[in-house]
């Protein structure tokens, strides 16, 4: 019988165990926290992903086409296994170039529901022990793990091959600073703190080569400082509608298309002085917009008014000179604030916003009903997208594009499925984790 070891018990990792366990190997499932679930315990739970190759390649056109075709092909049965082993998985409705489920009641039940299926098949489970280095043979397939037990001393495990499923390293502040640069501290983390790059890390030290899009990550936009956001509540303080408004730095300057969407302007925010920027919209943007009903497994929330009583800069003004010369408290250069504003308003009022010095492409909506808002927002980052280099069997590739036999990785540790844009992160687990589980038992 084979024996696999799968690092980390979120997404990517229940599933690659599950997986392996289910087709006959003995499987050792290592966790690093105190509880399993990592940053998919945090989630909405919304399994989602393009509905289509041509669809992915539209929403991420900066993919890996061959990793993204994987994904595509192997996510409807992923879901369907998922449902054969009891998850809850109801489809909701969604734009048509992505299929959506929703895990009910909530991610939690579905990490309960998915581990206890895991330990009913003979999986066994170790919490509260990170995995801290690989073992390598000497004729090169990698051959185990060594792990720091409850206890601190050091355990070597033996494997025939091991799934990293780590999580990424937006929680580990050096390789933060080394892959977004200058303002890479500012960044809040919008996800679990265990997930510091440790497969990352133990990757490239036998030699993994980086994947594309190491300078990209997924995360949104949220309050800034000195509001800190409960870290079981960042999605009612996410500001998804920063896609309808206008981001500005303090500068008083536009620069990106925020239409693009929050998960890609929050990328550009993290390169902003400060990794600071002010959204900026008007009534009917607030109300339709940045208060939201409950729904998708989120609670209902006023964005603008809980963020403010959270502590974030901001203001709310009938006209856009006050409003402008009230975000002057806050450091903005205020006068560059109002030019910006006109001449977005003239820019829409023309139907040239995509003529703009920074192109507005979609939803340019015009700053025109007061009260006016505008609110300081930070990037809360989620998951990096760029990880180790896998192949289609999610192999770990080598700098010498050579695979690194017994090594695997699925999940964020991950990289270059997705890229700068983004189409879901629970199914990258899903379907690349069954992927090795399945390849590491051929
Ligand atoms: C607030 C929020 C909302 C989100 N909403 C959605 C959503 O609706 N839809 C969606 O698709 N995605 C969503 N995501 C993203 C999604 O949660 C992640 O993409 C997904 O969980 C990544 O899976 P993973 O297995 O790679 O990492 P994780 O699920 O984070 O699991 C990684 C695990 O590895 C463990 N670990 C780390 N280092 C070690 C080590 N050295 N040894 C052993 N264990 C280790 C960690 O403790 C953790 O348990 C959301 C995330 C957050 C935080």
């Amino acid at each position: 019988m084979k024996k696999i070891i799968v690092v980390g018990a979120g997404m990517a990792g229940l599933c690659s165990a599950l997986q392996a366990r289910e087709l006959g190997a003995q499987v050792t499932l290592i966790e690093k926290g105190a509880t399993p679930g990592g940053s998919l315990a945090m989630s909405g739970g919304t399994v989602w992903c393009a509905a289509s190759y041509a669809d992915l390649r539209r929403l991420v056109p900066l993919g890996d086409p061959i990793l993204g075709r994987v994904l595509v092909d192997g996510y409807p049965s992923g879901i369907d296994w998922l449902q054969g082993h009891g998850a809850t998985l109801t489809r909701l409705d969604s734009l048509p170039d992505r299929t959506t489920y929703l895990m009910e009641p909530n991610p939690r039940a579905f990490v309960t529901a998915m581990l206890e299926r895991f330990l009913a098949l003979g999986g066994e489970l170790r919490l509260n022990s990170p995995v801290e280095r690989l073992i390598r043979s000497a004729t090169g397939p990698v051959a185990g793990v060594e792990i720091r037990t409850q206890t601190g001393a050091l355990e070597q495990l033996e494997a025939d091959a091991v799934i990293l499923s780590s999580g990424g390293f937006q929680g580990n502040r050096a390789l933060r600073a080394q892959f977004f640069g200058r303002w890479s501290d500012r960044l809040v983390l919008r996800g679990s703190p265990n997930n510091t790059g440790d497969g990352y890390l133990m990757g490239t030290a036998l030699g993994a080569a980086p994947s594309i899009g190491m300078s990209s990550f997924y995360g949104h936009l949220i309050p800034a400082p000195p509001a800190v956001v409960p870290t079981h509540d960042f999605i009612a303080y996410t500001h998804y509608h920063s896609a309808q408004s206008v981001l500005v730095n303090v500068h008083g300057e536009r620069f990106c298309d925020e239409s693009v969407g929050d998960e890609t302007s929050c990328q550009y925010v993290a390169r902003e002085p400060n990794a600071l920027a002010f959204v900026l919209y008007d009534d009917d943007v607030y109300r339709n917009f940045a208060v939201r009903p409950a729904g998708g497994g989120a609670r209902a929330t006023d964005t603008f008014h809980e963020s403010l009583a959270l502590g974030a800069p901001g203001l709310k003004a009938n006209t856009l000179e006050a409003l402008c010369e009230g975000l002057t408290q806050f450091g903005v250069y205020g006068k560059g604030a109002l030019t910006t504003l006109h001449e977005f308003n003239q820019a829409f009022a023309n139907g040239s916003a995509a003529q703009l010095r920074i192109p507005r492409k979609a939803t340019a909506n015009a700053l025109l009903k007061p009260p006016f808002y505008a609110l300081g927002l930070t990037t809360g980052i989620t998951f990096t997208l760029g990880g180790l280099q896998i192949n289609e069997n999610a192999q770990v590739i080598d700098r010498s594009a050579r695979v690194i036999p017994g090594l695997y990785a699925a999940g964020a540790d991950s990289g270059g499925v997705h890229n700068e844009q983004y189409a879901g992160g629970l199914c990258l687990g899903l379907v690349f984790g069954r992927k090795a589980a399945h390849h590491a038992i051929s």
